[in-house]
């Protein structure tokens, strides 16, 4: 099991936002996890990440209890998010923001390899090279802030809606790219309103409601499942 969340509660203050959580991860997946608009997903990402200190229960990485480690050295362990909202540098130039991604690296060989593997999955980044990141469209700032998470070389990599504000083409393609990286050895977790993509590409997914996660299962198992039909794919 790379990623193990147990029985995990986080509160903004005096509101509980995840009531208990578990969730796991193992290497070589690609998880899901799908609900509605204040479910708690990308708070979630946040515990995972270490943006937000969680109240009780534990996140073990690769078996170790990372609860409180900081948030810049689970980045060195392996963990690398793909943010919320793109959260490119916008006055930053597309190289500069995938070197970025790999600022806690010294192997500057491979750093180089990684910038050329990105460029080989995105090639409209490589042609914009020497753009700045604000002035890029959605969906190429969406591709630069995946493309700057795998710079960081992870061993999970966290998603939190990259399809956010796409168009349908692009979305089919960030999850082709999606399944890429795994088949190449990333695991990945990815947060999802497009509950359909997300479960057809899962190997499993769970749905988180209120803070709850009320289902789990493969991927195809919940692409199937009445509820969650009814809930999350807009069919009766
Ligand atoms: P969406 O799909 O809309 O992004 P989500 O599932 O990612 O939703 P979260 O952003 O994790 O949901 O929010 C979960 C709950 O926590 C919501 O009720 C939200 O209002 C609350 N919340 C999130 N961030 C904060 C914050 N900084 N302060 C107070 N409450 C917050």
């Amino acid at each position: 099991m790379l990623l193990e969340i147990d029985n995990v509660t986080l509160h903004y203050g005096r509101i509980k936002a995840l009531h208990g959580i578990s969730i796991h991860v193992n290497e070589g997946e690609v998880v899901a996890l799908i609900g509605a608009n204040g479910a708690g997903k990308s708070t979630t990402m946040r515990a995972i990440s270490g943006l937000r200190a969680i109240s009780s229960g534990a996140i073990r990485f690769q078996g170790e209890d990372i609860s409180k480690v900081r948030a810049d050295l689970r980045v060195v362990k392996g963990i690398c998010q793909s943010p919320e909202g793109r959260g490119v540098f916008p006055g930053m130039t597309v190289k500069e923001n995938l070197e970025m991604g790999a600022y806690m690296r010294r192997d500057n060989a491979a750093i180089a390899e990684d910038m050329e593997r990105v460029f080989t999955l995105f090639p409209r980044l490589k042609e914009r090279i020497k753009q700045a990141g604000g002035t890029l469209s959605g969906g190429e700032q969406q591709m630069l802030a995946v493309g700057r998470a795998l710079m960081g070389r992870p061993k999970l990599l966290l998603l939190d809606e990259p399809s956010m504000g796409l168009a349908p083409m692009l979305i089919q393609q960030i999850f082709n790219i999606i399944t890429e990286i795994n088949q190449q050895g990333t695991t990945v977790l990815v947060v999802e309103q497009n509950a359909q993509q997300a479960l057809s590409r899962a190997h499993r997914a769970y749905v988180l409601e209120t803070g709850n996660i009320v289902k789990e299962g493969s991927g195809a198992d919940l692409l199937h499942d009445p509820a969650v039909k009814a809930a999350y794919l807009g069919v009766a």
